[in-house]
């Protein structure tokens, strides 16, 4: 005997299983370090940073400038500058290529967005990279328009506020990307010895010829929770010394007790972090 028994016959979904499937797709994200599952939105409101153990993810370079100016009405510089492409250089395919695929997925030409807007209603020069963009890697493009913005930072007096998120010198550009290098230190001297403010705001992750050029020349280095930071990788590290790397080599946190930076900040935070620090600075 049946404990109950069903009169009517069951609802009809109307909408079939695979497309059931597809409007679910994609709107829940798992974080890498709780591993809990998050609404995809809720991840976008809390500026990507999970709502249960506060790991911070990536952010775009737009996000970022909506993070940290007031409002949109900023004037972007130098936004046609586009790699010519100067080895021909191809790989597992070609570097136009490659660059023609990552400008049409984010309507930009390279890896950085460098604009003259307001924060806490102060001007400010601001620099934003672009992970999404081959890495982040800066070649003689975003080489070029980081040294543009120090150069009208100079010109204005304005401080200067970059954000890094990079792999480092770009390889398809060969020597070229690494000449950005000291292109760019040099600029940052003469912005220091007309004592222009600049702060260096690591992401996760900020390594190789970024780490080794402008995101470690700021007055004030600081960087967001748990970013990884270095210049070569830790196996290669491993393998050069010999030697086993200690827990936490690399992280944001681990230079900070080593000296490396001046401060460690959460994204929420860094705002008025910044802004306070621009009031010491410009008194
Ligand atoms: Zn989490």
């Amino acid at each position: 005997m049946a404990w109950f028994k069903r009169d009517r016959k069951p609802i009809e979904n109307p909408t079939p299983v695979e497309e059931r499937r597809v409007r679910t797709e994609g709107m829940w994200t798992k974080c890498s370090s709780c591993r809990a599952i998050i609404w995809k939105k809720d991840l976008e409101a809390n500026w990507e940073v999970c709502p249960k153990c506060e790991h911070h993810f990536r952010l775009g370079a737009r996000r970022r400038l909506e993070l940290l100016l007031d409002d949109e009405h900023y004037i972007e510089h130098d936004a046609e500058l586009a790699s010519s492409d100067p080895l021909k250089f191809s790989d597992t395919k070609p570097y136009a290529q490659r660059l023609k695929d990552a400008q049409h997925k984010l309507g930009m030409k390279d890896a950085i967005v460098t604009v003259e807007g307001r924060m806490n209603g102060r001007p400010v020069m601001c620099c934003s990279m672009e992970f999404g963009f081959i890495g982040g890697s800066m070649g003689a493009v975003v080489g070029e328009k980081v040294a543009r913005a120090i150069e009208r930072s100079l010109a204005q007096g304005l401080p200067l506020i970059v954000v890094s998120c990079s792999g480092g010198a770009r390889m398809m550009e060969g020597a070229v990307s690494l000449m950005q290098l000291a292109k760019v230190s040099a600029a940052l001297g003469r912005l220091d010895e007309a004592r222009v403010p600049f702060i260096s705001l690591l992401t996760d992750p900020t390594t190789g010829g970024v780490t080794a050029s402008y995101a470690m020349l700021g007055d004030l280095n600081i960087a967001e929770p748990g970013a990884l930071i270095g210049f070569a990788g830790p196996r290669v590290i491993e393998q050069t010394i010999r030697q086993k790397l200690p827990e936490g080599f690399q992280t944001a946190e681990f230079l900070l007790d080593h000296g490396f930076l001046d401060a460690v900040v959460p994204r929420k935070e860094l705002k008025p972090y910044i802004g306070q620090a621009l009031d010491f600075f410009l008194g």
